[in-house]
């Protein structure tokens, strides 16, 4: 939508994008385009209101915003799907946000199967693109997610025991730099920007086309199961062996979630269960499959439809932390006993029961980072490669209705995770250093959890890159190399 000719372009940051040919492309808070951009945001502590919103079209746009708001030194944020949920993050008050969300095609290349996608696509009009030649790639297990953050922050996905992290299945990422040129990373150009982008967030630039290798697509089968509460020792169990076992099977997945769901009837566990290569009740499941259940729906299906079974609704105040530990029992039966102590606090203190929470255990076997290697002989920045077992990482959330109950629930939610690494702390090798960007509160410390090693990396392509520190001192929003200490 054009801006009005009467809209107010007394700000600098406005200005000077008009300046740079950029007036069509921005939305200004009166518009009603504004509105619907801003509700779009998934969580609705990202709702910030920036003095503009500049929706470009192509990497060219994307540059003459960045050239203009870098010489008018003005506050900016970069918005891809818009689903991260603390605030700040992928938007700004008072800034302008580069919304990405135009920039969302995905073209399937024939002569050399892959897929160029635009950053601000969401995966679920990805895979239908790409079903059409009959090929899919390894991207989110959840439809509305965006391409751009979950790409840069590493990528957890239904193929990661045969491929690796999504990160590492993308070739070349045509990225805009902080001076307004338009740059090709990958394996053999720019080949410390291209590591650095696996795992180093909005560090460096502002990435507009994905290209990654593409897989097969077909049916597969898979689903998802709800299980009385009371069973989740034995649902732990199944994660537990499936992560030990997973090189046995690389095409199952899954993961199990203790939870509080009101959809679901309250206090509730959740397994997730997939075979990519649509083998029916595959071995390696029948743990999981046997647990006692309220309901299942296990069949031979398609991508697009199990991703609707890791939704979570929109319109809340959520509160994300993180953390990775052993693959150990006790430790996630620990995590289990808090979370359903930290539900009964939520529902003393909400009397209209209005929330959600719950911790998921997600497998995150050696195999992964095998696989990652296989498929990335360049590597990424994670680091992972410094644990040397196999791993959970635990996701632990609460949903809330208010910008009062967040602040009141995330101490909760927090203290639910310290604990549990307190407890893992005892044993040995419980806790794995690892902080995944992708569902990480903005107060943990990510880019530390990388490695001395992997934080030189990022230093070094910050510097190389963005000499002048614009994606560090203009760009606030996400996890930033200068703010670590050493
Ligand atoms: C319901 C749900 C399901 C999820 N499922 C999964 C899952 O299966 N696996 C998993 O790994 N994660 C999952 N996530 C987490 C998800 O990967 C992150 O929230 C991710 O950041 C979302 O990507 P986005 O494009 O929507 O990000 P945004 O919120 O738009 O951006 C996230 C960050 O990346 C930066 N950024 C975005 N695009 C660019 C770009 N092109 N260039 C530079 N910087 C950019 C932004 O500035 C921001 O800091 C899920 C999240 C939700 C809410």
């Amino acid at each position: 939508m054009t801006a009005p000719e009467n809209f107010p372009t007394s700000l600098p940051r406005v200005e000077c994008l008009i300046q740079n040919g950029l007036k069509s492309r921005i939305l200004m808070p009166a518009d009603p385009a504004y509105a619907a951009r801003i509700d779009s945001y998934w969580c609705n502590s990202a709702k910030l209101r920036p003095s503009c919103i500049v929706q470009p079209r192509s990497a060219d746009d994307v540059s003459k915003a960045v050239v203009a708001l870098a010489k008018a030194n003005q506050p900016l944020a970069v918005r891809s799907g818009g689903h991260t949920n603390w605030a700040g993050s992928n938007n700004i008050t008072d800034g302008v946000t580069i919304d990405l969300g135009l920039l969302n095609s995905t073209r399937y290349d024939d002569t050399n199967q892959t897929a160029h996608i635009g950053s601000g696509g969401k995966w679920k009009h990805v895979y239908a693109e790409l079903e059409k030649h009959g090929r899919t790639v390894a991207g989110g297990r959840e439809a509305e997610v965006g391409v751009g953050g979950f790409l840069l922050g590493g990528g957890n996905n239904f193929y990661a025991s045969r491929y690796g992290l999504a990160c590492d299945c993308v070739i070349a990422y045509e990225v805009v730099l902080a001076d307004g040129s338009i740059v090709t990373a990958k394996a053999d150009e720019h080949t410390d920007l291209f590591r650095a982008l696996k795992g180093g967030g909005n560090n460096f630039g502002i990435v507009t086309c994905f290209t990654m290798s593409t897989i097969p697509s077909g049916p597969i089968w898979g689903g998802l199961a709800l299980h009385p509460l009371d069973i989740f020792p034995a649902g732990i169990k199944t994660v537990v062996d499936f992560t030990t076992n997973n090189a046995t099977d690389p095409d199952s997945s899954m993961q199990f979630v203790v939870g509080y769901q009101p959809r679901f009837g309250g206090g509730v566990c959740i397994t997730i269960a997939n075979n990519m290569a649509a083998v029916e009740k595959p071995p390696l499941l029948q743990a999981a499959l046997a647990l006692p259940e309220i309901m299942s729906n296990y069949k031979t299906t398609t991508l697009q439809e199990v991703l609707t079974y890791s939704s979570l609704p929109p319109n809340y105040y959520n509160i994300w932390f993180t953390l990775t530990i052993k693959n150990d029992a006790s430790i996630l039966v620990k995590a289990a006993e808090l979370h359903n102590q930290m539900t009964k606090e939520l529902q003393a203190g909400i009397p209209d029961q209005d929330f959600t929470s719950h911790v998921a255990f997600q497998p995150l076997p050696r195999l992964f980072v095998e696989r990652s290697h296989a498929t990335n002989a360049s590597g990424n920045v994670l680091g992972l490669e410094q644990n040397t077992s196999d791993a959970i990482l635990i996701q632990a959330c609460a949903s809330v209705r208010t910008a009062e109950l967040e602040a009141w629930a995330r101490p909760k939610v927090r203290a639910l995770v310290d604990e549990v690494r307190a407890f893992a702390s005892n044993i040995e090798g419980g806790v794995v250093p690892w902080v995944y960007l992708n569902y990480a509160h903005s107060s943990q410390e990510v880019l530390q959890s990388y490695g001395p090693e992997n934080i030189r990396r990022l230093r070094e392509a910050s510097s190389k890159y963005d000499p002048e520190g614009i994606f560090q001192r203009l760009c606030p929003g996400g996890f930033k190399i200068s703010a670590l200490k050493n």
